[in-house]
């Protein structure tokens, strides 16, 4: 049986309802050696952000994944209080983000000690948690992998070719799209479990094309914070060339960010379903695609075997 791996417990696609596949609710961009890096009080952290997944889910949303992977923040403690405060499931990463975000021991860590590495946060426990990695976050230069880059994806194809997860990497450019595709098929394992992370900021619309094609899903995860009608023209011109179910849409919402005084700055998780998919219906946008595009998609993404 496919499930959704989350803090509060594996969820059927009816449970999981409305999926967020790309936000935040705790994250730190600054890199591990900055002072305070990634610290928050947890009553803080709550007392922001319970709020605003209350209000998430009266308006609809049931599911958010955490894309604040080790490197920009990651706080498993954090987020299981959160999310066991607010009633509401997140899905949680494994995995790293880019250079120069990498921490130390990853860079001195041979292909096999990220292989364990990974396969125990997705199989077993993160951090002492009672809590298991739902999927694998990477990340990749912009103008290409560095040799770290491809030894942390190797690793990641091979753990979760072993239990069906799915890799999404944060990568700016289709061409470099184009190589880590090439390394996960070396490894073993295949782009229809790989999430092409920020598609939208590759230019050339061809480069879409030719990863959907290849199979990877292709991920639009900053509406709100450019044009709805960029987005909208991106969505169309994907629904034509028959790509429907391997579209997923997000916000990027930053949530609580620990670099800044009380957090900073929120946007909200609802601007997608109060705003912006009345705009797409209102678009031509009919509600099976919709359903597809937020329901079913999203959960055909994450979810995985589980016992
Ligand atoms: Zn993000």
């Amino acid at each position: 049986m496919e499930k959704l791996i989350t803090t509060l417990g594996n969820l059927s696609s009816a449970r999981a309802g409305v999926i967020l596949p790309h936000e935040h609710v705790f994250v730190d961009l600054r890199t591990s050696d900055q002072p305070g890096y990634a610290q928050a009080s947890i009553k803080d952290v709550i007392g922001v952000m319970r709020p605003e997944l209350e209000t998430a889910r009266r308006a609809g949303i049931g599911t958010i994944v955490e894309c604040s992977t080790v490197g920009v923040g990651r706080r498993v403690d954090i987020l299981k209080k959160v999310s066991e405060a607010a009633g509401f499931p997140l899905v949680l990463p494994t995995g790293v983000y880019r250079e120069p975000w990498i921490p130390g021991w990853v860079h001195q860590a041979d292909e096999e000690a990220l292989v364990e590495w990974l396969s125990a946060e997705l199989n077993e426990d993160i951090e002492g948690n009672d809590i298991r990695a739902g999927w694998i976050k990477l990340s990749a230069g912009d103008n290409g992998l560095t040799e770290c880059e491809r030894k942390v994806l190797r690793a990641a194809a091979r753990s979760a070719r072993d239990c069906g997860a799915v890799i999404g990497s944060h990568t700016v450019r289709g061409r470099v799209v184009r190589d880590q595709l090439d390394i996960i098929e070396k490894s073993g394992y295949t782009p229809d479990r790989f999430i092409w992370i920020h598609a939208h900021c590759e230019p050339d619309f061809a480069l879409h094309i030719e990863m959907a094609k290849r199979g990877a899903w292709i991920e639009y995860d900053a509406i709100g914070s450019d044009s709805d009608e960029l987005f909208m023209e991106l969505i169309f011109k994907m629904l034509d060339a028959g790509f429907e179910h391997q579209l997923l849409l997000s916000q990027d919402c930053p949530g609580y960010d620990a670099s800044q005084p009380g957090g900073g700055t929120l946007r909200p998780y609802t601007y997608i379903v109060e705003t912006f998919l009345p705009r797409l219906r209102d678009a031509g946008g009919d509600e099976d695609t919709i359903h597809t595009i937020v329901r079913e998609n999203p959960f055909k993404a994450f979810a995985r075997p589980v016992a």
